[in-house]
Parts: C-alpha cells; sequence; structure tokens
C-alpha cells in the first residue's frame, strides 16, 4: 500500500450501461429516447452565436429555470436547474440528507442512489419492495434522515398512485422527500400536485428521456422556495456556472415546443403497450410499465442468456446481476421498427430453443 493511499476517498463508482457505436445496432439499454428532440433544439444550435462562449454562461441558468417555472406554474424561486438530474440528485443528497440516521430507499430502484450516499459518507438503508416490486408506504413509517424513491421506479417500470406518495410525505414531515421523477411523462402522476402542501418535498424531473435530450444533460428539482435556497447554496460552493449556454438554449427551445413533447410521448407509449402485448405472447411477465422502458421475465429462460444472446444479435438491453432482479431484463421503448426486430428475434430464438435446435 502506498503511504497516501489512507488519505483517498476510496468508492465503488457507479455503472452507466454500455454506449457501443456500431453501425448496425439496436440500443435499447439507456432509456434513450428513439426520436430526435424538438426541431427547435436543431435550429437553437444552428442559430447559437459562438462569440459569446468567451463569456461564462448565467450561473442560474435564469432563462430555463424561467421556462419551467411557466410551464409548470410555480415561483421562478421554486425551481433549480442542473447538468442533468444526476447533477441535480447529487446535489440533492449533499444538501439535504446531512443527518445521522439512514436515508430510505427501495431494495430494487436506480442504483446511483446507494452510489451517492457512500461517496458523501450519508448512511442508508434498503427498503424492500413487496413481491410484485411495489412500494408500501408503510415501510416508510419509521425513523429516517430522508426519503427518496423513484415514481414511476426504475428499473421495475411501476408507478405509485399520489396517495401513496402523500402517505409517505404525511409520515414523514420531518425529513426532505425526494420523489425522482425521471420517467413520469410516460405514465404515473406528478408530485408537484403535492408540492403545495408539502414543503419538504422534492421533486426532480429531466430533459434527458422524454425530451429526447440525454446526450445535452439537463434536469431540474421543483421545491419550495426554501429548499431550492438551500440546494442553490450548495451548488454554488461547488461550481456555480454548470449549464452551459447551448445547453440552456437548447433546454428553452424543447420546452416550447408542447406539441412534439406530447407527440413523442405519445408514440412511445402505443409503441410500449403493443409490445407489452408481444411479450405476454411470448411467455414473458413484464409488470405494469408506466415508462418508456419494460422489466421482463420469461418462465423458463434465463434472463441473462437471452442478453447474450441479444447481445450477440447487435441487440443491446439491460441485465442487472442483482439479487431479485437477476431474471429480468430492462428493454428501452424503441422505435416501431426497432421493436419489431427485437420481436422478431425473440420469437425465432424461443420457438428454436423450444424445440431443442
Ligand atoms: C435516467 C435517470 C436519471 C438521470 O438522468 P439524467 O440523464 O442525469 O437526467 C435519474 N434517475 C433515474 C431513475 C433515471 O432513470
Amino acid at each position: 500500500m502506498k503511504p497516501w493511499e489512507a488519505n483517498i476517498r476510496k468508492t465503488v463508482p457507479y455503472v452507466p450501461g454500455e454506449q457501443p457505436d456500431k453501425p448496425r445496432m439496436i440500443k435499447l439499454n439507456t432509456n434513450e429516447n428513439p426520436y430526435p428532440p424538438a426541431p427547435g433544439v436543431a435550429e437553437s444550435l444552428y442559430t447559437f452565436d459562438a462569440g459569446n462562449l468567451r463569456k461564462y454562461p448565467d450561473p442560474a441558468a435564469g432563462g430555463l429555470v424561467r421556462a419551467l417555472a411557466k410551464r409548470y406554474r410555480v415561483k421562478t424561486e421554486q425551481v433549480f436547474a442542473g447538468v442533468g438530474s444526476d447533477d441535480v440528485l447529487a446535489m440533492a443528497f449533499l444538501t439535504f440528507f446531512n443527518s445521522e440516521k439512514p436515508v430510505l430507499f427501495p431494495d430494487i430502484t436506480y442504483s446511483f442512489y446507494e452510489v451517492w450516499a457512500d461517496v458523501f459518507r450519508i448512511p442508508f438503508e434498503k427498503v424492500p419492495l413487496d413481491e410484485r416490486f411495489r412500494i408500501r408506504s408503510r415501510d416508510y413509517a419509521r425513523e429516517n434522515g430522508g426519503i427518496i424513491f423513484p415514481n414511476p421506479n426504475a428499473p421495475t417500470g411501476e408507478a405509485e398512485s399520489l396517495a401513496l406518495v402523500e402517505d409517505i410525505l404525511k409520515q414523514n414531515r420531518d425529513v426532505i422527500v425526494i420523489v425522482d421523477e425521471a420517467y413520469i411523462d410516460f405514465g404515473g402522476q406528478s408530485a408537484l400536485a403535492l408540492l403545495q402542501d408539502y414543503d419538504n418535498l422534492l421533486v426532480v424531473q429531466t430533459f434527458s428521456k422524454s425530451r429526447s435530450l440525454a446526450g445535452m444533460r439537463i434536469g431540474y428539482a421543483i421545491g419550495s422556495a426554501e429548499l431550492i435556497g438551500y440546494l442553490n447554496d450548495v451548488k454554488y460552493s461547488f461550481n456555480s456556472y454548470t449549464l452551459s449556454q447551448p445547453a440552456i438554449a437548447a433546454g428553452m427551445a424543447a420546452l416550447v415546443d408542447e406539441s412534439y413533447f406530447k407527440e413523442t410521448i405519445h408514440k412511445i407509449v402505443t409503441t410500449r403497450e403493443r409490445v407489452k402485448g408481444e411479450f405476454q405472447k411470448l411467455g414473458f411477465a413484464s409488470g405494469t410499465s408506466q415508462s418508456n422502458f419494460l422489466f421482463v421475465t420469461h418462465p423458463h429462460i434465463p434472463a441473462k442468456e437471452l442478453f447474450e444472446a441479444l447481445k450477440e444479435h447487435n441487440i443491446y438491453v439491460r441485465y442487472f446481476d442483482k439479487p431479485r432482479i437477476d431474471n429480468y431484463l430492462r428493454i428501452t421503448i424503441g422505435t416501431d421498427e426497432e421493436m419489431d426486430a427485437l420481436l422478431y428475434f425473440l420469437r425465432d430464438y424461443i420457438s428454436r430453443r423450444d424445440a431443442g435446435m
């Protein structure tokens, strides 16, 4: 061991899905949107004046924050923008989870939560989902240093009702409750409706999935002005200029095109429901996903085997070698053509396998 090793902050990092770049691959492994962002986004980039880049961006991303406040009918003081919701969530962990008591989150959830808790030395406890992978609100009625869960959850896709989210808030008025709504535009009810009654609620959303801007890195949080104030204090103690000028412009352009947004969501949800039925016909169990992915398991073919076979065929899906979910695949909803190619492969694979070929 080197003498300086003892002073290193060692941590086990989050492992993002692969980003392979092959000419004819079908990429359904990181919940990216298969459709391009709103046309105004490209326009905002073509017309962007590169000369402005000599200046720092607005540290508050004011244009985007005002546009978000208008879109979600809240005050600008209630909105915080960051470099993807991962940045927003990391800042929120640092700001709001500052207790000796454990932060609670589901055992099956976005695996980054555990990584942030670990790197920031925040004690945490994982709360098991029930056997149908659903959150039980009574499990969160105990002493804790804060709560976070995604709704819809990832990687299960299950959405919980607003009533359940409110139950958790009611039982936890003395800690901050963060609802990660990365997938809310694809289904489920947003906790934004509860903001007026709960000043300890923080809702986090992203442009990465429903607005097709994963590559631009834009996320935001909406909460009481007080919470957003504390979040800003930590952000400005860390890095003031987070969102770049092009990201602010692109985000504003995406946000104004409501009809394109609705149309894209509609296409993905329609494909999701059709593909859900096709997976059932193939014998898979698929849950009631309300997100832009399906979480499926087959009664006799191991998920790992299917994952490898699909990959061999240049179709990338996500497999998690983790307790309770190691026989599931998380499959992003792509275009109809992509999903048909996936289904075609699976039909063929399963029938050959069943025939012992
Ligand atoms: C994708 C995702 C995020 C992060 O998205 P960003 O690209 O950083 O905005 C956060 N939470 C969950 C549950 C996600 O699936």
